[in-house]
């Protein structure tokens, strides 16, 4: 899970963020978490690796019990809120900053492709 194209009720396909612990899908970007354990694979610029996405709370005290259980200890977990994660994704896709030509443009483009389903 984490972030997933879905179908939604009027006919969209859009991404979506959802709970890697319960499957439901993030409406709310304040409720979540980005989750992450430092990756295998080292810190070198470019390395890419899967982050957790979760509830705030349950969700997520369920996620540092099972990595706990997994001899990982939830106290090597680095965690971000959702909502400045989706900040960082703006920004690190070219799209920033809000209001900027680009992001109206792509507004402007979803609108229309939201129009036509
Ligand atoms: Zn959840």
């Amino acid at each position: 899970m984490g972030i997933k194209l879905m179908f939604f009720a009027n006919g969209n396909t859009g991404l979506a963020a959802i709970c890697n612990v319960c499957g439901k899908q993030v409406t709310d970007a304040d409720t979540a978490n980005i989750i992450w354990f430092p990756p295998s694979c080292g810190d070198k610029v470019g390395d890419t690796f899967e982050p957790f996405i979760t509830c705030k709370d349950e969700c997520e005290n369920k996620l540092e019990l099972w990595a706990d259980k997994q001899g990982k200890g939830f106290e090597h977990l680095y965690s971000q809120e959702l909502n400045v994660g989706l900040i960082w994704l703006l920004q690190n896709s070219g799209l920033m900053p809000l209001g900027g030509k680009k992001m109206k443009e792509a507004k402007r483009l979803a609108d229309f492709c939201a129009s036509v389903v």
